[in-house]
Order: C-alpha cells, then sequence, then structure tokens
C-alpha cells in the first residue's frame, strides 16, 4: 500500500461507508433505498484500492461491541433530548412516540 495521505477525514469516511483503507471505495454496492433486498450488499473487495472487506471470518466482530455502544449512546442521548423538549409521561403515550421516531432515525441512518 502506498503512504499517500487520504483524501478523506477519518469520522468522513467511517460515516461515508467507504473502505478502511483508501478511503475512496465504497463499501456497500447500493446506495440506500427502499431495496431491503440490495441494501446491505457489500462488495467482495474495495473498487479502488481491491482491499478485501472480509479479511477473514470474524474479522470484524469486535465492531459489533463498539457499534452496540453507539446506538446505546445515540438512543439515550436522544431519549434525554425527547425528555428535555417534549417530555415524558406515565399517562400518554409520548414514550412510544420517541420509539417509534428513535427507529425510524436508525432506519434512514442505515449506511448505503
Ligand atoms: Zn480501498
Amino acid at each position: 500500500m502506498s503512504e499517500q495521505k487520504a483524501a478523506r477525514g477519518y469520522l468522513s469516511s467511517v460515516l461515508g461507508c467507504r473502505c478502511p483503507r483508501c478511503r475512496e471505495g465504497n463499501l456497500f454496492k447500493h446506495k440506500m433505498s427502499f431495496r431491503f433486498k440490495k441494501t446491505m450488499e457489500m462488495n467482495k473487495e474495495c473498487p479502488v484500492c481491491g482491499q478485501p472487506t472480509e479479511i477473514e471470518v470474524g474479522f470484524y466482530y469486535g465492531t459489533s461491541y463498539v457499534s452496540y455502544a453507539l446506538t446505546i449512546a445515540i438512543s439515550v442521548a436522544s431519549l434525554v433530548a425527547w425528555y428535555l423538549i417534549i417530555g415524558l409521561s406515565t399517562s400518554d403515550n409520548r414514550f412510544f412516540y420517541w420509539l417509534g421516531c428513535n427507529a425510524v432515525y436508525y432506519f434512514c441512518y442505515n449506511p448505503g
């Protein structure tokens, strides 16, 4: 691998689902759409630098812990924001509205 400086920043490449090595190639074959069968299809290798996306079985297993922690942190932050802006009560369904909005947010944040 050449030691050229990546054009994208680290956070930009993570949020844009770019190759971890060159930060240019897309990890997913298709952009986000309502064709759910194709949305999560990944390239076998980076289309720019050829980095395999599955180096060995279970190589990215540890990322699920990071993903889970980020999901919980974002959900708690959204619940706190909902509580401060809209409020929560046991006498109505505001909590369930938050659950629905949180689910829609995660759907929209789906990579691809
Ligand atoms: Zn690449």
